[in-house]
């Protein structure tokens, strides 16, 4: 081997600077599968310590890269703009905004994770709906893009491969909330699907993996920066995360969220961020039209009409987006109802998010298997009034025991006051 690893896991450990080489060779080498998952499972904790400078994430971004492929789109003469967020719990934003933007004529070439920590992953989400493919090839995904204009798809080996591992590996070894590993992930994702744009859902509060706002902005400066290197136009919305967003969490139920959304029948704060994030991508692709054309292509139909198109190419049972039984949802509810009456102040988002997945939602270990069918409908959010004995949030689970040990755990998410409470004001900034 060119480097010891141990050696860099040591430098960075120590807090110095790795160089361009020593990046390149540590991302490869693990990608083939010749520097093991307990070796860069040191390395990544060794960066969420000591952290990366600008030069080092653009080093890791582009390792990622050339890990796989770089799609070339150039024979598409549609703008080609994709959104991505930095993580939240209720965040089906993507399944509504691709088959939006792509029904206003822009291309949408969306690659997506799977669940991270305790945010959902669009993919999960879209796997809920029973034969839909995920793992799609680069020539098939192109030939989606020509014909209908939008994709949403995973990494495969070809795309960021390097990226698809160590998400995988950070997700089960407490190393997400990292900038400059949350910046390299979705950079490398996105900068190789061959973009004219992209606009960055930055989450902040309980629920994201940014906690502090001020963080929030370095990450979104930090993935702008990347951008720039890269001659793509990159905007960031920073978006509050303090509330999980819309009614529902959990894969399945999301699914169906989004689907209402599409409908025109969505939670308001699900619609704001879509419209809000839309406006920015249709102004990145140079397209009239802003919030008055997504939400004619919403009232039209066309928006639904586009998600159905997509579903059905990637071998998704379109039945699901008329009749919701088709989806996988669990039967049996638990009801949280408040302890006294007053106004909801706090909620533990991030508990929440941890909730679903030891509901079966998301991962454990890195082979664990989701059940798509579980999770919960939020019925109170901050700033919202309670009487006692009203129902705060619902559990959807079939497996009992799992269910108990969730029910006893988030009886204390919310906090509830006398003294009334502001609601969270949802979109907070703009950075280009
Ligand atoms: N989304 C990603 O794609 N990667 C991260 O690390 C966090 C959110």
């Amino acid at each position: 081997m060119k480097f010891h690893v141990s050696d860099l896991i040591r430098k960075k450990r120590d807090g110095q600077k790795l160089a361009k080489a020593e990046i390149q060779f540590l991302i490869s080498e693990y990608t083939k599968g010749t520097i093991p998952d307990y070796q860069m499972s040191a390395f990544v904790m060794a960066v969420y310590f000591q952290g990366l400078d600008f030069q080092e994430t653009t080093h890791v971004t582009q390792a990622m890269i050339r890990s796989g492929k770089v799609m070339s789109l150039s024979d598409i003469k549609k703008p080609k703009v994709d959104k991505h967020s930095t993580g939240g719990v209720g965040d089906k934003v993507s399944l509504v905004l691709a088959p939006l933007i792509a029904s206003c004529g822009v291309c949408i070439p969306m690659i997506s994770g799977r669940g991270l920590g305790h945010t959902g992953g669009t993919l999960d989400k879209l796997e809920s709906i029973p034969g839909l493919r995920t793992r799609v090839s680069v020539e098939e995904c192109k030939k989606q893009l020509k014909e209908i204009g939008g994709a949403m798809i995973g990494q495969t080996a070809e795309i960021a491969p390097a990226d698809k591992k160590m998400y995988a590996l950070r997700d089960v070894t407490a190393t997400v909330d990292s900038i400059p590993l949350i910046a390299a992930s979705i950079m490398s994702k996105k900068l190789a699907e061959g973009l004219d744009g992209l606009v960055l859902d930055v989450k902040f509060g309980n629920g994201a993996f940014m906690n502090d706002f001020k963080k929030a902005e370095k990450l979104a400066e930090t993935m702008i920066h990347i951008g720039k290197r890269s001659s793509i136009k990159v905007i960031a919305l920073l978006t509050d995360m303090n509330n999980p967003l819309g009614e529902y969490i959990g894969n399945s139920l999301e699914v169906i969220e989004a689907i209402e959304t599409l409908k025109g029948a969505g939670p308001k704060d699900v619609m704001n961020v879509t419209i809000a994030l839309g406006e920015l991508m249709l102004e990145i692709a140079r397209m009239k039209g802003g919030r008055k054309l997504l939400e004619q292509k919403i009232a039209s139909g066309e928006a639904l009409h586009k998600f159905k198109e997509i579903v059905s190419y990637q071998g998704g049972d379109i039945r699901v987006i008329e009749d919701y039984e088709q989806l996988p949802v669990a039967q049996h509810r638990i009801e949280i109802t408040a302890p006294k009456s007053g106004y909801i102040h706090t909620i533990d988002t991030f508990q929440i998010g941890m909730s679903l997945v030891k509901l079966g939602g998301g991962r454990l270990k890195k082979e664990d298997k989701i059940d798509p069918s579980c999770g919960f409908k939020i019925h109170k959010k901050i700033g919202n009034f309670v009487k006692k004995g009203e129902c705060l949030i619902e559990i959807f689970c079939d497996n009992n025991r799992r269910a108990n040990v969730v029910a006893e755990e988030i009886k204390n998410v919310f906090t509830i006051q006398k003294k009334s409470c502001r609601q969270k004001r949802l979109l907070r900034e703009i950075i280009y």
